[in-house]
């Protein structure tokens, strides 16, 4: 037998039936609902067959009952043709069930007393008495012909039993015959009732085990569901996960192939995630990543773009665009988001004391053989780009740009033991200051060895040390070793220090600073920061403040690489720069063009302007010498005046020449 508390464990439609009725009265509403369209189509074509077959006895009451038939006769069209009528009315209107098996029960009841009150008059006595047995259809009828429910059907077959039963007192038959008769009507009454009640108890068995089997269907197909749904959703955040991501993406791409619906994909990476979870436990890095997730999914929203989780803290983003300036928008609005949610971040490498993240994008293009794959691939570039920019930044993937790759994974890693290995070392590069002829100062260039013994350039393996923040360590070594090298030997006055934003940014930075100065016992004075004017050096109080403290201790500020970046000009308007470094690229530009040294030419006024030292870079013949000579600049520096080379064995004795006292080249 079915278990009725498994039943109404059930699917959500059944527990709510359940809930708005109570235990047994709940599933006497829900049975009476069951099959009420069956119920009502079998009720009408079963009342449609019983009318016709009830008429048709008016030939037996012809047969029997001649003398009364006028009255019989009209009597079964009546009772037939009205309850045909009320129940197609009824059927009309869409009654429920029950109430059409009413009318057939009704139907049934009128239809016996309306032919036996009028035949009960008939003079044909023997005729009647073997005719009044067919009264006993009416109760098989009601019992068993039509399915009504067992109360409507007990009390129609009641009802007939007690007419048949009153007929006896109106209708003077013999004992013998009324005790057969009542008894053979009894047994009727007994037995068609007896097989309703076995009936009806079949049907609601049958009820109850379509019920169970309809709830487990149900209940298998929302297990289905929350199956699916829990392998597409990531558990901590609740946003889709990475698999889910899959599936967008080749949606997107299907699109983008067949109906060329151009879309972004954007990579976001939350930076030095893993110090976070070390420094403030992964419950905290839990919390981050949730909250972060919940920031990303209410700036993408507006958006119409999907968001999920794709990796440990990597989120992605997917959508339609039809230029890349709104996917460097929307990567943008990302990077602030997460920045002005304020997280604290005390042990970032880079110093910037919040949480932020570094967005890589890409958006779809027309490329020959193009695949899905090298959409991720190509926004895990760019944020691989973002993140070696100094974090904190988006990047969009530039197809022009050479990839970087496991080469710079390599430098990384060499990074890391770069200082102990003694694989690290620094050059210095003579700066002239032209009113003397001296060379007044040296610049601190910064080398690595490989491994293998070749060697990588600044300019590559700088960014990584920048992105991996290796550059703070490095950064102290190369004051150190400096002021080691050259100042505490007296080889030159000043030694000018790269100086990159991120050892700018990092806590205590001037403090230890101060303790290599006083370590080494080299006056601050003797000391410039070069600091270049970059997109990513940007002009933050934390710096500011760092500077300043620097500042305190002496050490002078020379800004390197005037004009490449946007910032410069701020930052001449915003502080004191002993020296502004022009960038080479505008003197070799020069050389080539009129208009090239016009523009030199009006750089070098307005730095004059602002009454900061002017040098110019990269001089390397005498032409170009001569000509910024001509711009009445301050100081040159190139390959002309002097290379980057290591410091010399004896470089006191070398100090008096003045020009060219260390080794040749590097
Ligand atoms: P920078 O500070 O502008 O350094 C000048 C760069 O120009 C040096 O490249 C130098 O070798 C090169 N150079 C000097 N004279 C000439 C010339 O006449 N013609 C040409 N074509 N180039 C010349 P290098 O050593 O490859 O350094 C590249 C950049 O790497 C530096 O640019 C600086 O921004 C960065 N860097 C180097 N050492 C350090 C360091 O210790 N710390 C930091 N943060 N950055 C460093
Ligand atoms: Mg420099
Ligand atoms: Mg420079």
């Amino acid at each position: 037998m079915v278990n009725m508390r498994r039943l109404w464990r059930g699917s959500e439609p059944g527990r709510e039936k359940a809930r708005s009725t109570s235990g047994a009265a709940g599933l006497r509403t829900l049975y009476k609902d069951y099959g009420n369209e069956a119920r009502r189509t079998l009720a009408r074509s079963g009342l449609w067959l019983a009318v016709p077959v009830y008429v048709l006895f008016l030939f037996t009451d012809l047969v029997f009952i001649p003398d009364v038939s006028d009255i019989t006769i009209p009597a079964r069209f009546l009772i037939g043709g009205t309850a045909l009528l009320v129940l197609e009315l009824q059927f009309a209107r869409n009654r429920r069930a029950g109430e059409l098996e009413a009318t057939c029960a009704a139907a049934v009841v009128l239809g016996y007393v309306v032919w036996l009150v009028p035949a009960l008059q008939t003079s044909n006595a023997e005729a009647f008495s073997y005719y009044a047995a067919f009264g006993a259809i009416f109760m098989m009828g009601v019992n068993l012909f039509f399915s009504l429910e067992f109360g409507l059907a007990i009390v129609s077959s009641g009802l007939i039993f007690v007419t048949f039963l009153l007929s006896l007192l109106e209708f003077h038959y013999s004992a013998p015959y009324s005790l057969a008769f009542t008894t053979f009507y009894l047994c009727c009454f007994v037995f068609t009732s007896y097989v309703n009640w076995k009936l009806n108890k079949e049907r609601f068995s049958v009820f109850l085990n379509a019920r169970e089997a309809e709830l487990q269907q149900r209940q298998a197909a929302e297990r289905g569901e929350a199956l699916l749904r829990l392998s597409i959703t990531d558990s901590l955040t609740g946003m889709e996960n990475r698999r889910a991501a899959d599936i967008r993406l080749k949606q997107f791409w299907e699109r983008w192939r067949q109906d060329g619906v151009t879309f972004a994909v954007l990579l976001v990476d939350v930076d030095f995630f893993k110090k976070y979870n070390d420094y403030y436990g992964h419950q905290e890095g839990d919390h981050c990543l949730v909250t972060v997730a919940n920031a990303l999914a209410d700036i993408v929203a507006p958006l119409g773009a999907t968001v999920g989780r794709y990796g440990g803290e990597e989120f992605i983003v997917i959508l339609e665009v039809e230029k890349s300036s709104e996917a460097l928008a929307l990567a943008e609005s990302i990077c602030r988001g997460i920045e002005a949610l304020d997280i604290m971040h005390a042990q970032r490498l880079d110093g910037f004391g919040h949480v932020t993240v570094s967005v890589g994008a890409t958006v779809t293009r027309d490329v020959p053989g193009g695949k899905l794959e090298n959409v991720i691939n190509e926004a895990d570039r760019a944020l691989y780009s973002a993140k070696a920019s100094g974090r904190n930044c988006t990047r969009v993937f530039d197809p022009n740009e050479l990839p970087g790759g496991d080469a710079s994974e390599n430098i990384a890693a060499i990074l890391k033991i770069a200082i102990q290995q003694n694989l690290v070392s620094l050059v210095y590069q003579p700066i002239q200051y032209l009113q003397t002829g001296e060379i007044g100062a040296y610049e601190a260039l910064m080398r690595l060895q490989l491994l293998d013994g070749s060697s990588s350039s600044p300019g590559v393996f700088i960014p990584i040390a920048e992105r991996t923040g290796a550059i703070i360590e490095l950064g102290y070594w190369a004051i150190r070793r400096a002021c080691c090298e050259l100042l505490i030997r007296d080889i030159v006055d000043t030694v000018t220090i790269n100086v990159s934003p991120i050892q700018l940014r990092a806590p205590g930075f001037a403090a230890q600073v101060a303790s290599i100065l006083a370590e080494t016992g080299v006056s601050g004075h003797r000391v410039a920061f070069e600091i270049t004017e970059g997109v990513d050096m940007e002009i933050r109080p934390d710096v500011l403040g760092s500077i300043q403290d620097l500042k305190q201790l002496g050490i002078k500020f020379w800004l390197d690489d005037f004009g490449t970046g946007f910032a410069g000009l701020s930052w001449l308007r915003l502080m004191e720069f002993e020296t502004v470094k022009i960038d080479k690229s505008f003197l070799h530009d020069a050389a080539n063009s009129a208009g090239a040294k016009v523009l030199l030419e009006d750089i070098i006024g307005l730095v004059r302007n602002r009454g900061h030292r002017i040098l110019v870079e990269g001089v390397e013949n005498e032409e170009q010498l001569d000509l910024v000579k001509s711009f009445g600049i301050d100081a040159v520096q190139g390959y002309h005046i002097g290379r980057p080379a290591p410091p010399l064995k004896h470089p006191i004795a070398v100090r008096q020449t003045g020009r060219h006292r260390l080794q040749a080249s590097a």
